[in-house]
């Protein structure tokens, strides 16, 4: 097997359709060269390498060694530098990054080395050819700073510590002071620690430092925090990582020289305009790290911050031309937004990655809408795009502009949404206080990749230093968080846990609010507004509804929820659960009366108590949906949960319902059940208390005809039965319903159509399908419930382990969250072809969580379903991932 993939001086051992092989990084470094760009010559060591190094235990075969060997010789030839080159006559020392690249870029997750190649020797060397002494003195440094901390794993703060100590003595405030000789003596210094905490010397032999960086870059595959990471972002741990090396260029030789980051096209509103950063005389990590405050790339930017300093189009603008047609080149190349990373070294232009950019909900729904307009694009191609997920980003409130706010600094607006909570100081109280339900703003002078779980607990993020692109905003827009960067006049204290600003503090649990769109910070709670709906998300939306095949329903029972389901482009009800209407504090004495009742005569008056309000939850949620069909379980949770289960309620439940205490509690007691997810709940309800059934079914009848006659417009009732195992049980509770229904038609002289189905959510049900069809006029599979039995695991105990079961693959995903297609989805295939075996064309939903997931939604399709329903605001991601999956 090949291993080793060259790149740069007309060479391209790969290209970017090798992602899988290369990563992300070595593809389109190949890619780059392929096309003529100005890349730094290197090399890419596969992911299959990080496969095997793990399967042989840590290890590299000889094989390896003599294609590294080869990919150097050729770094060498396009360069003239040779690698552990001490004799300052030709080009010089050749030094090398060495850096991670998997199939998808996990920012900040893994480790990089720079400036590898420095030992005493070969620092003369670069001293001599660069003609800059210093220059060379702080490369060694920051390598064995860098080194010792990636590849040894040498205490950090040792370093830091010794180079503050170093400036101390001098009375520097800032690293720019340091001459040649500070550094030389710092670079002592850092030897003698090394040496002390790893009890050998700093490795001198280059091919020895290469090796160990190698093997480093691979060993962060498998580090807490990019295990971390790849859960969060659902990336299977068997994909390794590539490994890059790839000469160094230089952006901090001098004022000719620069570094930056940059997009072709703003990440976070989508414009069309070159968007970045970039700072002169620096190595890459200083503008990502946010130590310095970069400048900005074109002068309209500068301009419209209000910024001094020159933008790069002003400080170098040939470079900056030439630049500027790279990324036109680039995006028409890649037909996408591409993020790039660059160096200026004295004057000329080094390309060193570019990939599709991250980007906000709002800029990939305006830059595919954008570009599909253009032509650069199909239509198709743009509905495919979108992450259907991230929209969510967009369907969530901002803030009210007439709200009256405490504003108390401004940041950059790193990534938009506006949110507010508590104020928090670190990651793992963020994560402990967001798991007891508390709204949290984590609080951060800058993030770093260890806060990775308390940026993802937080409702947003903020930080007093960073730019745009850094580690926070990145992460933050990557996960659709709303959060703020760098907001200067911020100064955080995270032992304290305190903010300062302008002579005012917020302490932990202190209520704040950010604006992500603007950078504004403010105190307190801000009231906000419904996002709209029209302008890029309604086009996309069009042309996403004109592709699917799927319906899409809402799971709502309330008037609102069915409001917002259908702003949202709900094409009806798919779940209307009655048993929260039952709640209601002016119902629930009603329903323990029906609970406590000693006979069915008893239990009748007070349903004849309930009838009424049922129905007129029914007419509200019927005139809201008008015209379109409505599905209505029936009551499905066993009836102990509406009793009090606390002894200090006993009394006062009693006294509304007019029984003893001691009534109350053996009535309780009676109804304990040790697995009530497995006991008398849905149609076994209905089985033995068929007049719950039939009042629901009265409710139902009579809102409908009441609205047909108010409004002229039919609402089509489905009345659907839960928990059915048996044909025997849907035909007892269809002819309830059905006898109901010809009552109510009799006495009002009036009917309407209506459809009498089945939820399929045991498996017995779904095996059973052929007859149950036979009764019932459609299916609608409770893969919540579906799933809690195919696996026999208990959807509200589950938690606990799930995650253990993911991490260690025994299910790709939380089967809760996205469908277990092999399993679950057997039954579902199963069900679906046994239904139509009998009653052909038989209409069929799901209305499980299942149903808003996009993985499960193309599932659905292949499957052949009629409709999906989800919760109201996940409609807009069902109906894009809908037309994804009609694709
Ligand atoms: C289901 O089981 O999938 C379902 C939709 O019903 P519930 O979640 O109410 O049990
Ligand atoms: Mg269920």
């Amino acid at each position: 097997t090949q291993y080793v993939y060259r790149f740069g001086g007309g060479v391209s051992d790969g290209g970017k359709g090798d992602k899988f092989l290369l990563g992300g990084k070595g593809a389109n470094l190949a890619e780059m060269a392929s096309i003529g760009l100005p890349v730094p010559p290197g090399f890419t060591i596969s992911t299959e390498m990080c496969t095997r190094y793990y399967e042989d235990g840590e290890q590299f075969p000889d094989s390896l060694r003599e294609e590294v060997a080869k990919g150097i010789a050729h770094i060498e030839a396009v360069t003239g530098k040779k690698f552990g080159d001490a004799s300052a006559d030709g080009a010089g020392p050749l030094l090398v990054s060495v850096r991670s690249g998997a199939r998808v870029s996990m920012p900040g997750m893994m480790d990089t080395v720079l400036n590898l190649g420095l030992n005493d020797a070969t620092v003369e060397g670069l001293a001599k050819v660069s003609g800059d002494e210093r220059f060379a003195w702080d490369s060694y440094r920051r390598f064995i700073q860098m080194y010792s901390d990636v590849v040894l794993e040498l205490d950090h703060g040792a370093f830091e510590e010794a180079l503050e100590i170093a400036k101390e003595d001098k009375g520097f405030t800032l690293d720019t002071e340091m001459g040649a000789a500070d550094w030389k003596a710092l670079v002592a210094e850092y030897k003698r620690l090394v040496e002390a905490e790893w009890g050998k010397p700093f490795p001198q032999d280059v091919h020895d430092q290469l090796w160990g960086a190698v093997g480093a870059v691979f060993g962060s595959w498998q580090s807490e925090r990019a295990k971390v990471y790849r859960r969060l972002n659902d990336i299977p741990g068997d994909w390794g990582t590539a490994v890059n090396v790839q000469a160094m260029v230089f952006g901090n030789m001098g004022d000719t020289s620069a570094t930056g980051v940059a997009f072709t096209r703003d990440p976070s509103t989508g414009d069309n305009a070159y968007y970045g950063e970039f700072l002169i005389n620096a190595q890459g990590e200083d503008v990502v790290a946010g130590i310095r405050t970069p400048q900005y790339l074109t002068r309209a930017a500068r301009e419209a911050a209000g910024a001094k300093a020159a933008s790069m189009e002003e400080a170098m603008p040939t470079v900056y031309a030439e630049l500027a047609a790279v990324f036109d080149r680039l995006e028409n190349h890649y037909r996408d937004m591409q993020d790039i990373e660059f160096t200026v070294e004295a004057g000329k232009l080094w390309m060193l990655q570019t990939r599709s950019g991250k980007r906000t909900a709002k800029a990939a729904l305006k830059i595919a809408v954008e570009m599909a307009d253009a032509g650069l694009i199909t239509r198709e191609e743009a509905i495919a795009r979108v992450d259907p997920q991230a929209l969510d980003q967009l369907l969530h409130p901002t803030l009210d502009p007439e709200a009256t706010r405490d504003v108390l600094t401004k940041g950059l607006p790193a990534s938009p949404g506006a949110a507010s909570g508590a104020a928090v100081f670190d990651a793992d109280t963020a994560e402990r206080w967001a798991a007891d339900g508390k709204a949290v703003i984590l609080l951060r002078t800058e993030t770093s990749p260890e806060d990775i779980h308390g940026m993802h607990a937080a409702k947003g993020i903020l930080t007093a230093r960073g730019g745009m692109t850094s580690h926070a905003a990145v992460v933050a827009r990557g996960m659709g968080r709303p959060c703020v960067s760098g907001a200067g006049a911020l100064s955080i204290d995270a032992k304290a846990k305190i903010a300062r600003v302008g002579g005012r503090e917020v302490r932990e649990g202190e209520i704040v609010t950010i604006d992500g769109t603007t950078g504004e910070v403010m105190a307190g709670e801000v009231a906000t507004i419904q996002p709209e709906l029209a302008g890029d998300f309604g086009t996309l939306m069009e042309w996403a509804d004109a592709v699917r095949r799927l319906r899409v329903r809402a799971n709502a029972e309330t008037p609102l929820d069915c409001r917002t389901a259908r702003d949202f482009g709900a094409e009806g009800v798919g779940l209307c659960r009655t048993e929260h209407m039952f709640f209601d504090a002016a119902r629930i004495t009603a329903v323990r009366q029906m609970i406590l009742a000693a006979d069915e005569a008893g239990r009748r008056v007070a349903l004849d108590k309930l009838l009424p309000e049922q129905r007129k939850d029914f007419i509200e949620i019927f005139e809201v949906m008008a015209g379109l069909p409505v599905t209505i379980r029936l009551l499905d949770p066993p009836l102990h949960e509406f009793l009090p289960h606390e002894e200090a309620e006993f009394a006062e439940v009693a006294a509304a319902a007019g029984v003893d205490v001691e009534t109350l509690k053996r009535r309780a007691a009676e109804l304990h059940e040790f697995n009530p997810m497995l006991g008398h709940r849905g149609c076994r309800l209905g089985v033995t208390y068929p007049e719950i059934y039939e009042m629901q079914a009265r409710a139902i009848f009579e809102a409908a005809l009441d609205v047909a006659a108010r409004s002229g417009q039919a609402p089509i009732p489905e009345v659907m039965i839960p928990l059915v195992a048996t044909k025997r049980e849907l035909e007892l509770m269809k002819a309830v319903v059905d006898r109901t229904a010809q009552a109510v038609f009799a006495e009002r002289g009036a009917k309407v159509d209506y459809l009498v189905g089945t939820m399929i959510e045991l498996p017995r049900a779904a095996l059973r399908a052929a007859e149950i069809a036979e009764a019932g006029e459609f299916f609608s599979f409770g893969t919540n419930d579906l799933t809690q039995t195919t696996l026999g695991v208990s959807r509200d105990d589950a938690a606990r382990f799930l995650t253990t079961y993911v991490e260690k693959g025994i299910y790709a995903k939380d089967p809760f969250v996205s469908l277990d297609v092999e399993g679950v989805g057997e039954l579902v295939q199963l069900a679906a072809e046994r239904g139509r075996s009998t009653r052909p064309g038989i209409k069929l939903g799901i209305c499980g969580e299942h149903g808003g997931d996009p993985a499960s939604i193309a599932f659905c399709e292949t499957v052949g379903l009629d409709y999906v329903s989800a919760s109201p605001y996940r409609v807009p991601i069902a109906r894009l991932a809908a037309a994804q999956a009609a694709l």
